[in-house]
């Protein structure tokens, strides 16, 4: 059940399956966005600390090390392990989570579940990872091995910290790597607490090391790394292209998942109240703290009017509050810097000429709450329509005909995700096929499964989690020839 004050119980650096504290001796503190206050001091790790998560993983990454030892099922197995004390300590990870990152705690609940289902996908590849026969020329018995791609550093964002967690340990662990994660200083509180978990499921030492900290110390340390052999990113282009320039020292395998600013496009055959819902969720979900969140909502001329009215509506119903309330729809936004960087947008849309239905100002005055906030009258060159801006604003853009509207939804460096929302089957085959994103939605949004590949065309990033391409990024492929007796 929701407790707005479940007990702190890890806030160390985890290497090797013990809490340790900075060599620095140094913590940082983690703060309540309901209430702009601060939980609890975490320990901050740095390049030290980096380098001895490191060496723990390399070394539970040895040939003679246990988990190289292991059958892939045996794995698995540890990995259902893990689910199974998740769904034990459902809630309390509910409640660390809502605590940490302000998100309602009935979305913390579901993200429990979309954590468990991210880490249940990659476990069920452990033992179905193979690799060919190849009918190679000359006398020999060709094949090939996938082999773990060896110390993976992972660095994630805030806005899903369990769910991003899951999607890069599900998959590392999965393929045999071992794994050093580096958590959003904003949100580091469930993957500690996770840390302890996986010290219960009888992980072995090393394979998982979680170092809170910041990213220009932590999060660099992992970047440049000699024995780190491959990075995983979730966050902001901006940092992304830092982290790729750093990995190329070591020459890093990397992946990038980041932002977008990603088009709805509602056309006039569309039923507008069914349209406005699918827009509504696309934007105002987690707040409007979502890489794919449907940001650039262009509505076709002829039900321009009607769907403002209604999109106003309904961001107008949204529940704005405290996240451990059971009717709580929307909490704060994660800390102060992302309030006031909102809020700075929104002051720039008015400048800029767009017409602003509804919110776009504080909700209350303790925490970093901002109300639903609607802009009509937006056009493509305003920069509400064309920066990420993380928060709960909703950008209503005209178009006339799909073909325009195709080329302007693709006039942008981002390629995330996109939808549409037509009756016409000709019009959802050709946007689908044409917009430049990496998962199109038709008549629905924000349809994430782990079954399948998730990630972004041009500047959204590189490569593509979860699916079977999400397993593949934590593999290196061998081929084995062996000389065949050539007399029979
Ligand atoms: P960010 O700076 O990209 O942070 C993401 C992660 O990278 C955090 O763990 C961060 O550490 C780390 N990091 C920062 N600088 C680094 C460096 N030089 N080397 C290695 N790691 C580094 O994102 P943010 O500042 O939290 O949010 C800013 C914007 O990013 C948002 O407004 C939004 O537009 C976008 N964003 C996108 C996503 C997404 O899912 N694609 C998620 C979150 C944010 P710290 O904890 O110290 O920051
Ligand atoms: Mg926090």
């Amino acid at each position: 059940m929701a407790n707005s004050n479940p007990e702190i119980k890890y806030t160390q650096i985890f290497i090797n399956n013990e809490f340790v504290n900075a060599v620095s001796g140094k913590t940082f503190p983690t703060i309540n966005p309901s209430a702009g206050k601060k939980i609890v001091d975490v320990a901050e790790g740095d390049k030290a600390d980096v380098d001895l998560a490191v060496k723990a993983a390399k070394a539970a990454f040895d040939r003679k090390a246990p988990w190289r030892q292991m059958d892939a099922t045996a794995r698995a197995k540890l990995i259902y392990k893990l689910i199974g004390l998740m769904e034990r300590d459902l809630h309390y990870l509910a409640n660390l989570e809502s605590l940490d990152n302000g998100k309602p705690f009935n979305n913390a609940v579901y993200d429990v579940y979309g954590s468990i289902a991210a880490l249940r996908y990659s476990a069920e590849w452990a033992d179905k990872i193979t690799g060919d026969t190849v009918p190679s020329d000359g006398p020999h018995l060709t094949y090939t091995r996938k082999e773990p791609v060896g110390v993976v550093g992972q660095i994630i964002p805030w806005n899903y910290p369990m769910l991003m967690l899951a999607w890069k340990w599900g998959p590392a662990l999965a393929t045999g790597c071992t794994v050093v994660m580096k958590p959003a200083e904003q949100t580091p509180l469930t993957a500690l607490y996770l840390c302890s978990l996986v010290k219960e499921a009888g992980f072995p030492a090393g394979v998982v090391n979680v170092v809170p900290g910041y990213g220009p110390t932590a999060g660099h340390a992992i970047s440049v790394h000699p024995d780190v052999r491959k990075v995983a990113f979730t966050g902001s282009v901006e940092i992304g292209k830092i982290i790729m320039a750093e990995a190329a020292g070591t020459l890093k395998k990397v992946s990038l998942e980041l932002g977008g600013k990603s088009p709805l496009v509602i056309c006039d055959d569309a039923d507008v109240e069914e349209a406005a819902k699918i827009a509504y969720a696309g934007v105002f979900e987690n707040m409007g703290q979502c890489c794919i969140a449907a940001t650039r909502t262009f509505v076709q001329e002829g039900i321009y009017d009607a769907f403002v009215k209604k999109a106003t509506e309904l961001a107008k119903t949204r529940k704005v509050g405290c996240p451990f309330a059971q009717d709580t729809q929307h909490g704060p936004q994660v800390d102060e810097t992302q309030f006031k960087k909102i809020l700075g947008y929104i002051e720039k849309g008015k400048k800029e000429g767009a017409k602003l239905e509804t919110g776009g100002v504080q909700e209350g005055k303790e925490g970093y709450f901002i109300q639903p906030t609607v802009f009509s009258n937006v056009t493509d060159e305003m920069t509400i329509a064309k920066e990420e801006i993380f928060g709960p604003v909703q950008s209503i853009i005209k178009f006339k005909t799909l073909d325009e509207v195709i080329e302007r939804a693709n006039a942008t460096n981002f390629g995330l995700a996109a939808g549409i929302v037509t009756k016409s089957l000709n019009n959802a085959l050709v946007f689908s096929n044409a917009v430049e994103a990496g998962s199109v939605w038709v008549n629905t949004y924000l349809a994430v499964a782990v079954q399948a590949p998730f990630g972004g065309y041009k500047q959204s990033g590189i490569g593509r989690e979860m699916g079977k391409e999400g397993i593949e990024l934590y593999l290196e492929t061998k081929t084995v020839s062996i000389r065949l007796p050539t007399k029979v």
